[in-house]
């Protein structure tokens, strides 16, 4: 069964169960309004093997990614993270000095967004390390942006250079550890700032993060939103112009959202006002039954056989 599929049948279960002001499964955060505020919740699970390999990434930078993956998604729904819950099971051959390195590292990210840690469950494992975080954020309801807000004409952009991660991991499989693309992959940074900044302007519509490639990840917003996407190729900010790794390749961690066509500009150029660092406009939403995205380059359309990166 692949990964969504099974996250459709949770979905369907579940369903009929009453959801006490929580909204559905189906965007990066879940969303509990309480009068003109929100508090969002969102976890997510790193796996030794399937997520890391111990001898490829120090405990100090997994600690950090560990919570930097949970910060992404709760900048993608536009507020702000104020505190996490950690959970960790340790294999036997995990040493007291591993997990104490693993600690520092996740609490100088906790203290740079100042992020408070009020919980966990700290357990052992048969077979490798497990991590798993749930972090909370919190503001104005009318913040939130969710997966399913794009409107067709909306320009479609993504927060940052795209394809770092994966040309690192690459980097990293071929033995080369010291490249500045193998430093990106394990230091992963979320865009927390530029996703509350987002959440305050009314003109953002649809927003999530990256964490599977452009390519499979706009998918979520086109059925969520019941619309397509044209992507211009030449547009995309592909690090080292590596088109498929930056398409394609997994966790980058920087946001993608659609933005009224009106408001774009300005909102650019207030973007770039405010962090000193572009956004991408690298296409637009339209009309598509069956909630595609068409390629374009240089005009002409075209066929890629990109797909998303998936732990399955
Ligand atoms: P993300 O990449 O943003 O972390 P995922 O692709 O992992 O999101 O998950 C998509 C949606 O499915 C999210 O709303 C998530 O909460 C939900 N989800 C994933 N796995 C499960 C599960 N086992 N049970 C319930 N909901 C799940
Ligand atoms: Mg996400």
């Amino acid at each position: 069964m692949s990964e969504f599929g099974l996250i459709a049948q949770i979905a369907k279960r579940f369903a009929s169960i009453d959801h006490h002001g929580w909204e559905a499964i189906g965007d990066d955060c879940t969303v509990l309004p309480i009068g003109d505020e929100a508090l969002v919740i969102t976890t997510d699970m790193l796996i030794e093997g399937v997520h890391f390999l111990r001898d490829k990434i120090s405990p100090e930078e997994l600690g950090r990614k560990s919570l930097a993956v949970n910060l992404s998604d709760v900048a993608a729904m536009g507020v702000r993270p104020v505190a996490t819950l950690l959970s960790v099971a340790l294999s036997k051959d995990a040493t007291e000095e591993w997990a104490e390195r693993f600690t520092a590292g996740y609490h100088a990210l906790s203290e740079e967004y100042s992020v408070a840690l009020v919980g966990g469950d700290t357990t052992s494992s048969e077979c490798g390390i497990a991590i798993n975080v749930v972090a909370i954020g919190r503001g104005p309801l009318a913040n939130v942006k969710r997966r399913s807000a794009a409107c067709v004409g909306d320009i479609v952009y993504v927060g940052g250079e795209l394809g770092a991660s994966a040309r690192g991991l690459k980097d990293i499989f071929a033995g080369n550890d010291a490249t500045p693309n193998a430093a990106i992959h394990r230091n992963q940074q979320a865009q927390v700032a530029e996703g509350e900044w987002l959440g305050s302007r009314a003109e953002v519509h649809a927003m999530m993060d990256l964490s599977d490639g452009l390519a499979s990840d706009l998918c979520h917003i086109l059925r969520a939103s019941k619309c397509g996407a044209e992507l211009y190729a030449e547009q995309i900010p592909a690090v080292d112009g590596d088109i498929e790794s930056a398409v394609a390749g997994g966790e980058d961690y920087k946001l993608l959202f659609t933005v009224a066509e009106t408001s774009a500009a300005q909102l650019e150029s207030d973007f770039l006002a405010h962090f000193g660092r572009p956004i991408y406009r690298v296409g637009r939403i339209v009309e598509s039954e069956n909630h595609t995205i068409r390629w374009f380059s240089e005009g002409k359309e075209f066929s890629p056989d990109w797909k998303g990166f998936t732990h399955f």
